[in-house]
């Protein structure tokens, strides 16, 4: 019998767009529409404002533990338990760095499969970083998710436990600062989300519904990360969601991108740019292009020229992250004088641009080291 953490380890540009075929997550409340938990409910036989009731346990309190429902008749708790609060997420492993405001969180689902969210948390906002798909299919050479192979997609229940938890670890004032909220959700875990669309997308709704329906984050405080996958992001662009859209491009010319977003030997990078023009002029939301600085291999001066000539004049910004690299690569971050010269071409283009901080890069919680290996 094989395991779920079991992936093929992908030949170099192989691209994995269908998740193999497994098991699926239990249904869970998160999963499913205010309307499709009032039909659970009266399915078992219980009144139709129960659902209501769960939904602010769950979106509210935090609370997904129905035995600590009091408010429940006993025997419909348990009902609800087993119907719509299956154990989703198990803790592995949990390591913090930066006194306590960073921590990365190891999960095991209910088949073994491993996956990693990070919480971080600054003065002005509260962050947490999650996965959408057990590995990931796209193969990018530097990104330590993208070597171990696609295990499979997640379930929307499953990305929204992970803010979830994060969320209940802030309110219980278990991160230093004192009880807080999370003002941000990105999704630069583990996996591609465009490649899980239908699960993300649900994710999504549920993170920005206000409750009882949802957690009620603002949709400008979500960030969707993409390698650009151009159908899907046309297809956001149309979801009435105003995400903000980033887009993982690490090269402006197709040769270097072929070989470091792979996804670029289906969608070149003019075809992914007009795609978040697109996107921007649909949202009016500012498109974010990542752009990991390589020492040697994207990091020069002509480079951040051709970008800046490619990207001027747009709804933009260019966060550039010093690479974080991964075991086994021979690929690390630039040179300080490099990263400025670079920064320097593109502020002399006009195009806004900030360089990420690596926080969580000691507990290898930084992007593109999520690996969720025990
Ligand atoms: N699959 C999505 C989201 C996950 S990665 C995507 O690729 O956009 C989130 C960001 O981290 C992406 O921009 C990704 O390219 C970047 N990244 C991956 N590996 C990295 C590394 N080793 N150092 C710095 N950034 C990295």
């Amino acid at each position: 019998m094989s395991t779920a953490s079991e992936s093929r380890t992908p030949a170099p540009g192989q691209l994995t767009f269908v998740a193999p075929r497994r098991a699926k997550p239990a249904r869970h409340l998160a999963d499913l529409t205010m309307a499709e938990r009032k039909a659970v409910v009266a399915e078992l036989g219980e009144k139709p404002f129960r659902a209501d009731q769960l939904s602010r346990h769950y979106f509210e309190k935090l609370n997904g533990d129905p035995a600590l429902m009091t408010d429940l008749p006993a025997a419909a708790r348990e009902k609800f338990a087993t119907a719509l609060f299956p154990t989703l997420l198990t803790p592995v492993r949990e390591l913090t760095t930066d006194r306590g405001t960073t921590r990365k969180t190891l999960w095991r689902l209910f088949d073994g499969a491993l996956v990693e969210s990070v919480l971080m948390r600054y003065s002005d906002r509260t962050t947490i970083c999650v996965s959408s798909q057990a590995g990931c299919g796209m193969n990018c050479p530097f990104c330590a998710t993208g070597q171990a192979g696609l295990t499979r997609n997640m379930s929307t229940a499953e990305i929204v436990e992970q803010v979830v938890a994060g969320a209940r670890a802030l309110a219980a004032g278990d991160v230093p600062g004192g009880p807080g909220r999370i003002s941000n959700v990105v999704f630069m875990g583990m996996g591609e989300p465009m490649a899980n669309y239908k699960a993300v997308i649900g994710a999504v709704r549920r993170l920005v519904e206000p409750a009882p329906d949802g957690l009620g984050i603002s949709a400008r405080g979500v960030t969707v990360s993409t390698v650009g996958l151009v159908p899907a992001i046309g297809k956001l662009a149309e979801e009435g969601l105003p995400v903000t859209l980033a887009l993982s491009l690490h090269a402006p010319d197709d040769e270097l991108r072929d070989t470091l977003v792979p996804i670029n030997t289906r969608w070149k990078v003019a075809e992914v740019l007009d795609a978040a023009w697109k996107y921007a002029a649909k949202t009016k939301r500012r498109v974010s292009i990542e752009y990991a600085l390589i020492k040697d291999i994207n990091d020069q001066e002509w480079r951040a020229d051709l970008l800046g000539k490619l990207i001027r004049n747009k709804l933009v910004h260019v966060n550039l992250i010093p690479l974080n690299p991964t075991p086994g690569s021979k690929w690390t971050a630039s040179r300080p004088e490099d990263e400025e010269a670079f920064v320097r071409r593109l502020e002399f283009h006009g195009v806004p641009v900030t360089v990420r901080d690596t926080r969580g890069r000691e507990i290898d919680g930084a992007c593109g080291q999520l690996a969720a290996a025990e």
